[in-house]
């Protein structure tokens, strides 16, 4: 075994660990979808305080048009890049590509986080 052999394997184990985040990130997006539902649901309703209508509210101020369909639509086609992921909330909610930041949560644990700086959204990857 060389050092090639070496290199190649720690290739395959970080194309591996963005394959892992494709994936887990990919299964966000329905509930992103779901969210704006909810939100849309909220601000219907007058309840302008939660979580999700404020998300809501934040991205029509900004000059976004939040509708389900639109929401829907986004949450279908959101397909993150390896090794360049964007965020699916800001994606799903108002069509922005904010690039998530991958953090090694713990050393050996094989844990990673994903943030937006953008909507603070937070995604964890537990192999
Ligand atoms: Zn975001």
């Amino acid at each position: 075994m060389g050092p090639d052999d070496e290199e190649m394997r720690a290739k395959a184990a970080a194309g591996s660990v963005h394959e892992r985040w494709v994936s887990a990130l990919a299964q966000q997006a329905p509930l992103e979808f779901a969210r704006v539902v909810y939100g849309l649901g909220d601000c219907a309703h007058g309840r302008l305080d939660t979580t999700v209508a404020l998300a809501v509210r934040q991205a029509q101020e900004q000059g976004s048009q939040v509708t389900r369909e639109r929401a829907e639509q986004r949450a279908r086609a959101y397909l993150p890049v390896l090794g360049r992921a964007h965020c699916p909330r800001c994606w799903v909610l108002h069509g922005a590509k904010n690039l998530l930041q991958m953090t090694p949560a713990r050393a050996g644990h094989g844990l990673e986080t994903a943030r937006c700086a953008h909507c603070d959204a937070e995604y964890v990857n537990a192999p």
